[in-house]
């Protein structure tokens, strides 16, 4: 047996309970993404999420995952990932990423995607509208006989153009019956390189794309991963099946988007 190593092709039926959980993130991330205003607390917000992802019927994925002790990641400006939901109150001008996970039916969903908190400036819109491009640019390699650094090279090209840099420490993964699985999709690399991306392979493709420095440093709390310049850090994230020919994106901004 090789459990954590071998990367899982999903038949027909696991990829609909895939895309049953992306939609539901990519639902909750929309439910959440109308309370994102000024004054609003991130515990709020948290709680929000986990009302509506049972309300459908599934539990959230990051709580009790490792003993992560919420529903969402809220990472407010420089925080990169896995901020803690708190009492935080959002101010204008702030961008908050949120990383939201289900499990339903076995299997688990994971999105996420960075708000900006009223009216921002207009570098964090840049770096908003940039690291958002830069996923789709990934999404655009992640085809049946491409390989991840395909994937890799093609976000790692759109955003260091623009100096900024690219989280080394966190990846985009496989996923299924784990939140977590094998193969890793770095957000650096090299055409042509990294394992081949096959027909029903599931994927979450995220870059986390800093304003300045790729350095971050972890929080004494263990869990919030914070920039070393405390310059901000953008972050969305979606799940793709692979097939021929072109993608099969599973969750999506859409609902977020048409509000
Ligand atoms: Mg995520
Ligand atoms: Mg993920």
């Amino acid at each position: 047996m090789f459990f954590g190593k071998m990367i899982t092709l999903r038949t027909a039926e696991e990829v609909e309970i895939l895309r049953e959980n992306a939609l539901l993130v990519s639902k909750t991330l929309a439910e959440v993404g109308k309370k994102v205003r000024p004054g609003v607390t991130t515990l709020e917000l948290d709680k929000l999420a986990e009302t509506f992802i049972r309300d459908h019927g599934a539990v959230p994925g990051f709580l009790g995952y490792d003993d992560f002790p919420n529903t969402l990641c809220l990472s407010v400006n420089d925080v990169v990932v896995h901020g803690i939901p708190s009492r935080y109150e959002l101010k204008e001008g702030d961008i908050l990423s949120v990383d939201c996970g289900t499990r339903y039916k076995g299997y688990y969903g994971d999105s996420a995607y960075t708000f900006a908190v009223g009216e921002v400036s207009e570098e964090a819109r840049q770096l908003l509208r940039v690291t958002r491009a830069s996923l789709f640019k990934g999404i655009a390699q992640a085809v049946e006989g491409n390989r991840v650094g395909d994937i890799s090279a093609a976000v790692q090209g759109h955003v260091e153009a623009f100096g900024y840099g690219i989280v080394r420490e966190m990846v985009g993964h496989g996923v299924g019956r784990n939140m977590h699985e094998k193969p890793d999709i770095p957000n650096y690399g090299k055409r042509g390189n990294g394992k081949r991306l096959r027909e029903g392979m599931v994927i979450c493709i995220e870059p986390m794309i800093n304003e300045g420095t790729q350095e971050v440093f972890l929080e004494n709390d263990g869990w919030t991963l914070r920039t070393k310049d405390g310059k901000r850090s953008a972050h969305y994230e979606l799940t793709v099946c692979i097939k021929k020919g072109q993608p099969d994106i599973l969750s999506t901004f859409e609902f977020i988007e048409q509000n």
